[in-house]
């Protein structure tokens, strides 16, 4: 309608308040790789937001921090406009929110959307790689999720990554989206590295690996020990032609030599997500990367079409939330020794 929605002063100065500090906060964790701020107070921050633009939808316009992905590229590499959008995930924080996700899907699309694929959110930075006959020809950051740093040096030092894709099927074009990470280890060994040298360590290890990545100089990447797995396709063209699941993706581009996670499940309905959910709670730290929740996706591409994205996230997918972890104590031992 064209009625203008009357906002109290009040709401809209927090509602300003707040959107420049999530900006800024977004600025030093996305390009600096240096937040200031807890992840659990940043959080805070982007729920009041929320809240304010659910009593006041004027609010939301499109560069509110709940509508964006990320932050803009910094001028320190080459943007790349990516072949298709990179996207964040929303967040589901308990049984309910779940539940809420799983029955709204169903709603869209008049069907039961399963079966699900429940996988670990691995807590590193995204990254999409495009291979052209086969061939690595570009690695871009997500960036604000339309322009990315340009980074394809720096991934060509990742050993997971294949510079030639092989075996029957490549795709003539396809890009490729996963997670580059630094395990808990390699994390906690470049910290003690950084303070001996005098340097400030990293807040924890997804900034690790963001530092690590988008470093001018690859041979410094090269020395970090970063390491790389799949968790989607942007563009697939030409080839054996694209499975009609993100599962038979996965082994699809597992058989092209892509690193693939193993502890990926396929699994009926919401039951069989909660056990998966509930199973890593207890096991969060098996994996020897850090983990902060599991994301559950639809796992046929048609329903995933059929769902779509909001202006920031998919509606096929969900990112189930641990509860955030106290300052990593290795750290701050760290930093009681200087
Ligand atoms: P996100 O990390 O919550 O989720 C989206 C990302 O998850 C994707 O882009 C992808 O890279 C990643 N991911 C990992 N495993 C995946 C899998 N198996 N399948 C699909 N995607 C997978 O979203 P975000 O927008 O990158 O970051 C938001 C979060 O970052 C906030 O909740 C906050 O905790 C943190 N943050 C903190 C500050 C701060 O100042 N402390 C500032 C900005 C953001």
């Amino acid at each position: 309608s064209a009625e203008v929605e009357n906002v109290p002063a009040g709401a809209r100065e927090r509602h300003a308040e707040l959107a420049e500090l999530a900006d800024d906060a977004n600025w030093r964790y996305y390009v600096l790789d240096q937040p200031t701020v807890s992840d659990a107070e940043y959080d805070g921050w982007m729920r009041e937001l929320r809240e304010l633009e659910e009593a006041h939808p004027s609010l939301a316009t499109p560069d509110s921090p709940t509508q964006k992905v990320g932050a803009p590229i910094s001028t320190d590499f080459t943007p790349v406009t990516h072949l298709r959008r990179l996207e964040s995930l929303d967040n589901a924080f308990n049984e309910a929110d779940l539940a809420a996700w799983q029955a709204r899907s169903e709603r869209f699309i008049e069907a039961d959307p399963g079966p699900y694929l429940c996988e670990l959110k691995i807590d590193g930075l995204a990254i999409a790689l495009v291979y052209e006959k086969g061939r690595l020809v570009r690695a871009a950051t997500r960036g604000d999720g339309r322009v990315g740093d340009e980074v394809t040096a720096n991934v060509r030092t990742i050993a997971d990554v294949p510079h030639r894709l092989t075996g029957d099927g490549v795709p003539e074009v396809i890009e490729v989206r996963g997670e580059v990470f630094l395990p808990v280890a390699g994390f906690e060994k470049l910290n003690e590295q950084l303070v001996a040298a005098g340097k400030p360590p990293f807040a924890n290890p997804r900034n690790s690996a963001a530092g690590s990545l988008r470093q001018k100089d690859p041979r410094i990447t090269a020395q970090r020990a970063l390491r790389m797995l799949v968790h989607g396709v942007g563009v697939w063209e030409g080839g054996a032609p694209l499975p009609v699941t993100h599962s038979g993706v996965y082994e699809r581009l597992r058989g092209f030599g892509l690193p693939v996670s193993d502890t990926y499940r396929v699994v009926p309905s919401l039951t069989e997500i909660n056990g998966f959910i509930e199973h890593y709670r207890e096991h969060r730290h098996d994996p020897e990367y850090e983990i902060d929740g599991v994301v559950v996706k639809i796992d046929q591409i048609a329903l995933q079409r059929r769902l779509g994205s909001t202006s920031r996230a998919p509606r096929w997918a969900i990112a189930y939330k641990y509860p955030p972890e106290e300052v990593n104590t290795k750290l701050l031992d760290i930093q009681v020794g200087v």
